[in-house]
């Protein structure tokens, strides 16, 4: 079948919903991705495949193709790196145990940066609790939002670049696997293994080129160099990086609902690289609409 026919519409394969750091439930966010005309759409929650099975219902519902994944944090020292992960086998015991750990490490160090603020600011751990979805993968999102509901902030963007931001002193990473750990979980688990913004200007963007022909040899798929926040400069270094090793490149939007300016389908991939996704994945299958057949 053509990529023309299988895809119709634009493709964007980075977004996330409540089930981690979005603002929208996985239904919600699906619905709005058809409404922006996208053809397809990933949804990407950070740590979690919770969301799988709502917005699988949802794209058969509105017609749209919805290619399961997942953004795994990874680190390397204390910088944080993200891998975006495309169908996977969801019960892979390795990767289960991995996101479980994550979303532990996720949570402490949320309670103790919570902790930290609140030695300066009025707000509690329960102000945080209320604006997560129980079982959520937590993040910075969710105490942006409780410094939003005390006052202490007007938005998420201005409480990251305020009381969240590293340089305010409450910052603290989390426990995180290293990248090459996560590309070979990920392989291991039949999923496709793609680095989420890569040039963004942070620390760990500098730390990643020289370990690039370790993870391509562990199975590292592609290179996300459409995105809002590649530097001009970053995005040329990827585009040299893809050629040197033969790496794919996607671009997608981030999607975040309300909590971030990032609009569904800004940025896109192509459906050829949609189809080599699809033809090296072996864990799980995109859902795609009755349609469509
Ligand atoms: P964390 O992973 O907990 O350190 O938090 C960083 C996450 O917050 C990233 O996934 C960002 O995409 C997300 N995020 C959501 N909204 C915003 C925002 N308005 N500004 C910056 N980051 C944001
Ligand atoms: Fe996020
Ligand atoms: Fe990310
Ligand atoms: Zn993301």
């Amino acid at each position: 079948m053509s990529s023309d026919r299988r895809f119709r519409g634009p493709i964007d394969l980075h977004t996330h919903s409540r089930v981690s750091d979005g603002t929208e439930s996985p239904a919600e966010l699906v619905r709005a991705a058809a409404t922006a005309g996208l053809g397809t759409v990933a949804l990407t929650d950070h740590d979690s495949t919770a969301g799988w099975g709502e917005a699988a219902a949802e794209a058969e519902a509105v017609g749209i193709t919805l290619i399961p994944g997942m953004e795994l944090s990874t680190r390397i020292g204390w910088s944080s790196v993200h891998l975006l992960a495309y169908l996977f086998d969801p019960v892979d015991a390795d990767l289960i145990d991995a996101t479980a750990r994550l979303r532990e490490a996720r949570l402490l160090r949320a309670e103790q940066m919570v902790e930290r603020i609140s030695r300066d600011y009025d707000v509690t751990w329960d102000d945080v609790l209320a604006q997560t979805e129980p079982g959520a993968t937590v993040g910075r999102p969710h105490i942006a939002d409780a410094l939003v509901a005390r006052g202490l902030a007007p938005d998420r963007s201005a409480a990251f670049a305020g009381i969240l931001h590293w340089r305010a002193g409450y910052y603290q990473p989390h426990d995180a696997p290293e990248p090459l750990e996560a590309v070979r979980l990920v392989v291991a688990a039949g999923g496709v293994p793609v680095i989420a913004h890569p040039a963004t200007r942070s620390r760990a963007d500098m730390q990643l080129e020289p370990v690039i022909g370790e993870l391509v040899d562990a199975g590292l798929f592609g290179l996300e160099i459409d995105h809002r926040e590649n530097t001009p400069e970053g995005r040329v270094r990827l585009q040299h990086l893809a050629t040197r090793y033969g790496l794919a490149l996607t671009g997608s939007s981030d999607y975040h609902g309300e909590g971030k300016p990032n609009r569904l389908g800004e940025n896109t991939t192509s459906p050829e690289v949609l189809e080599a996704i699809i033809a090296r994945a072996s864990g799980s299958s995109p859902v795609y609409p009755a349609s469509s057949f």
